[in-house]
């Protein structure tokens, strides 16, 4: 007798939760200065939970509508690396309720910016804040469940000046 779970393939999905096979766990955590100074960046449980829901209910929407590669730069951040990256002390990354995202190009992530807007304003998806940082260079999403103000904000200068942080990490290609 097949058991009622039969077409879901649990060898592919991912054993934090998240369904969606678009983002890893993997990829929400990695850190390349994490790797550099031998930090542990192993997400917390309640980290790991944040995380699954950011997928569930942000970034596989947003994917899924934008029909092409997102690529998370950095995700969650344990203290120490959020210290280093010069994170803000209360940084959503650290609670694993935000990713810095980038389609690879300031005039990608402008249309990008644009379409998690107009997905908003449609209703659905929800966010906790929108940042476009350094005049596109990566967006900053935020997914805190008890804060869903749909703030959204377009930071010019080369260092933010909002809520978050400096993603030392980030490196992609500038279009302009
Ligand atoms: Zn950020």
């Amino acid at each position: 007798m097949q058991h009622t779970h039969q077409n879901i393939n649990r060898a592919e999905a991912p054993a934090w939760g998240a369904t969606s096979p678009y983002f890893t766990l993997r990829e929400l955590t990695a850190s390349a200065t994490a790797e550099r100074q031998g930090i542990d960046n192993t997400p917390t449980t309640a980290a790991c939970h944040m995380l699954a829901i950011l997928v569930e209910r942000l970034l596989h929407p947003i994917r899924l509508a934008w029909q092409a590669p997102i690529i998370v730069t950095s995700g969650y951040r344990c203290p120490e690396l959020n210290r280093l990256v010069g994170g803000t002390p209360h940084s959503h990354h650290l609670l694993g309720c935000a990713a810095d995202i980038t389609a690879g190009s300031r005039q990608a992530n402008r249309h990008l910016f644009d379409l998690i807007q107009q997905l908003h304003h449609a209703q659905l998806i929800r966010y906790t804040q929108l940042i476009a940082e350094d005049n596109y260079r990566w967006l900053h999403l935020s997914y805190v469940p008890s804060d869903l103000r749909g703030q959204s904000i377009v930071c010019q200068q080369p260092t933010p000046v909002t809520t978050d942080d400096v993603p030392a990490e980030v490196t992609i290609e500038d279009s302009s």
